[in-house]
């Protein structure tokens, strides 16, 4: 399924609670011990509940191992520079910066004014630049290729894949990108960061995490905020207010068009087409913890929680 987002806009630790440890623990007051994993059995049903009530220090933590890759176009491409090397269309700079910022707004969701109820705090989603030290990864999980066919996939369905292309013309200024799927698939498609960074162009790093926060939540199995059939309209989205002028649009992923204009709506959703997706809904978020407990993506670590609690 192909997303055009943002618009055209010109814009398991398994943790092993040995048996004399915890026989000689009873004696103790207050210990840590494992929700999950007792007798390496998954708690499923004390997270699903943590999950349902909001109660984020008993829901696992969920790593997301990625690599970058940055694609040459007539354009040019991102250059081969030091990590401290700041200019703005080094790469490697660039990659660790872009991811840094996903992070900042993954760990401290915010309120949207459009949404009846907003889901704060830590997402407990977090992305890591995934190496093994691969002999040919010199910049630990980025990528440099001139064409498509020569991308370096070597990491395969252990990380989640993220491509930086250019199209159109330089000083054009496009921001968009594309996800593989809803379903734990692990690519997707960033567009035009290059134009933007070497011509200085509005969006920069900054506004390219936003666009993998967008990306990923359709892979983790969202559809866009002002979507119709959206999974949590009526519970804690408001499909209207979304769309702004209505009527909403009926595509989980498709960019919106005729009526339905989300852009100008004030949304800060995730899931929307804004330059400030730091929200999501109670809804959306529990729908995301449920995917990624159940899933076997090869990418996402899982790190399970503790309960401290007297025995
Ligand atoms: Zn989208």
């Amino acid at each position: 399924m192909k997303t055009s987002d943002l618009g055209n806009a010109n814009i398991g630790v398994l943790i092993i609670c040995l048996m004399i440890f915890n026989f000689f623990s009873c004696l103790t007051s207050k210990k840590a011990v494992p929700l999950t994993q007792k007798n390496n059995k998954i708690d499923t049903l004390a997270i699903l509940e943590a999950i349902e009530k909001l109660d984020t220090a008993n829901v696992p933590r969920y790593i997301i191992r990625i690599n970058v890759h940055f694609f040459g176009s007539a354009n040019g491409n991102f250059y081969r520079g030091e990590r401290e090397d700041l200019t703005v269309h080094n790469g490697v700079s660039y990659a660790h910066r872009f991811v840094n910022h996903a992070n900042w707004v993954m760990s401290d969701l915010k309120e949207s004014p459009l949404s009846p109820a907003n889901f704060l705090g830590h997402s407990r989603i977090h992305y890591t630049l995934y190496t093994n030290n691969h002999p040919l990864d010199t910049f630990g999980g980025i990528w440099f290729s001139d064409t498509w066919n020569e991308s370096k996939r070597y990491y395969q369905d252990s990380v989640l894949h993220i491509s930086f292309m250019d199209t159109g013309e330089p000083g054009d200024f496009h921001i968009s990108g594309y996800a593989c799927g809803l379903t734990f698939c692990n690519d997707l498609t960033l567009l035009d960061a290059y134009d933007n960074a070497k011509n200085n162009g509005p969006f920069g790093w900054w506004a390219f995490a936003g666009s993998l926060n967008h990306e990923f939540g359709h892979i983790l199995g969202l559809c866009h905020s002002f979507y119709c059939d959206n999974e949590c309209n009526g519970i804690d989205i408001d499909v209207n207010k979304e769309c702004r002028i209505n009527p909403c649009h009926n595509s989980c992923g498709g960019p919106h068009g005729g009526r339905c204009d989300n852009w100008p709506s004030g949304s800060r959703n995730i899931m929307g087409y804004n330059a400030d997706g730091t929200a999501l809904t109670p809804c959306q978020w529990k729908r995301i913890m449920k995917n990624l407990l159940y899933t076997n993506a090869l990418y996402v670590e899982k790190i399970w929680p503790t309960q401290t609690r007297l025995d």
